[in-house]
């Protein structure tokens, strides 16, 4: 059985999806690997050091004969078109912003499992690619922003008197506002921390940090959050303002799935904040949780440096790609036995993950047809 990976095509993209130590456990499963020649160059990762795969000069050279072919970002129609039919498509597919890819793959009869989709349950923690790669992301955003700003994070005590320590704020506590949390106070910032889902309290308050209590509940299924109403949105207002007001460095990560990220800080509040504040929106991807974000750019607003990073992850190419790849290798494990591929539809994660002809989500019916 062959797997290849290739080399990722989408401007700014370092990651790859196989580092040279998750080959080695890879090969181990009884397949053979073909890498398309530089894949792994931009994270790191030279040829030479894929010891045991055969590196192919092109993507299609190195997807032509594969039975499963793996990517970070969604594939490019044409790498779709060059696979052969009934192969498996394995990376982040987004298909709903994605038409091209879908007709591709419908087009090509390739099926994909579209790693965006692995479901938060126990079994298949270790392909959760989400996860890993927004607890790169989280642990980065306080990294970030504390070098935009005017003033260190840690308290400081010199010969000519001590200095106070940042307040951060973090909105949105999932993987990746439990991992900013972790960073800034590591760093020896005062921390707050803030989130719908009022288990989280706990979670900021081991890492240190103060739990701001809104008295707001929108716990929703799956563990995560449901949109606020315009009663909900007013209270944390209220409740917010004053740390928004008080904070040095602010670190945004509120998502819901499937819709644009929430508005978390509106203009006015901005324009309250201290000067040489800064915020750095991780949501940018998604559109943004402050009024005034400009994905991709840094934005000045009033007293405030506004940073939207887009794919985070990239920028720590190395141990993203490590990460990712583990994710993957976790995923290959459900799907080959004994070097053969054992593609099993009725399997909840596979099942959640097989992206329908129509670009849906994956759907749970068991025994449901391939693509
Ligand atoms: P996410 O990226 O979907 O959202 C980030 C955070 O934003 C969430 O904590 C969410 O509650 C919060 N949020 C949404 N609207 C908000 C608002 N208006 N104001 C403030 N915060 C808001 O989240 P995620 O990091 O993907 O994690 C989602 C859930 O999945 C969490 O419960 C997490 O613990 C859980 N999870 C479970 C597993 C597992 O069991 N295998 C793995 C990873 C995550």
């Amino acid at each position: 059985m062959l797997i290849a990976i290739v080399k990722e095509t989408e401007p700014d993209e370092r990651r790859v999806a196989i580092t040279p130590p998750t080959l080695a456990k890879l090969l181990r499963l009884g397949v053979t690997v073909a890498i398309e020649t530089g894949a792994g160059q931009a994270a790191g990762f030279a040829d030479a050091a894929y010891q045991g795969a055969s590196i192919a000069a092109s993507a299609a050279d190195a997807v032509r004969e594969a039975d499963i072919v793996m990517t970070v970002r969604p594939a490019a129609p044409t790498l779709v078109a060059a696979m052969k039919p009934g192969a498996i498509l394995l990376g982040f597919v987004e298909a709903p912003d994605h038409p091209d890819l879908v007709s591709a793959l419908r087009e090509n009869r390739i099926t994909a499992l579209a790693m965006e989709k692995v479901p938060r349950i126990s079994r298949a923690q270790a392909m959760d690619a989400l996860s890993s790669q927004a607890a790169l992301a989280g642990y980065y955003a306080p990294l970030l922003g504390a070098a935009h700003l005017p003033r260190i994070l840690p308290m400081m005590t010199t010969a000519v008197g001590s200095l106070r320590a940042a307040r951060v704020l973090v909105m949105g506590l999932g993987v990746a506002g439990l991992q900013a949390l972790a960073t800034a106070h590591r760093l020896g910032a005062v921390t707050s921390g803030y989130d719908v889902r009022p288990e989280t309290a706990e979670q900021a308050r081991s890492l240190g940090a103060k739990f701001v209590e809104t008295g707001v509940d929108a716990r929703a299924e799956g563990g995560y959050a449901r949109p606020l109403t315009d009663v909900e949105h007013a209270t944390v207002r209220e409740a917010l303002t004053r740390y928004i007001a008080e904070a040095d460095l602010i670190v945004t990560t509120a998502a819901v799935p499937g819709r644009k990220a929430p508005r978390l800080i509106d203009r006015s509040q901005v324009l309250a904040m201290k000067p040489g504040s800064v915020i750095v929106d991780l949501a940018a991807d998604s559109g943004g949780n402050v009024e005034g974000t400009l994905p991709g750019e840094t934005v000045i607003v009033g007293p405030t440096t506004i940073l939207a990073p887009r794919n985070v992850p990239s920028r720590l190419a190395e141990h993203a790609s490590e990460l990712y790849a583990r994710n993957l290798l976790a995923m290959l494990g459900l799907l080959i036995e004994q070097g053969s591929l054992k593609l099993d539809l009725a399997d909840e994660i596979v099942s959640a993950m097989r992206v329908r002809p129509d670009g849906a989500d994956g759907d749970t019916t068991p025994g449901s047809a391939a693509l």
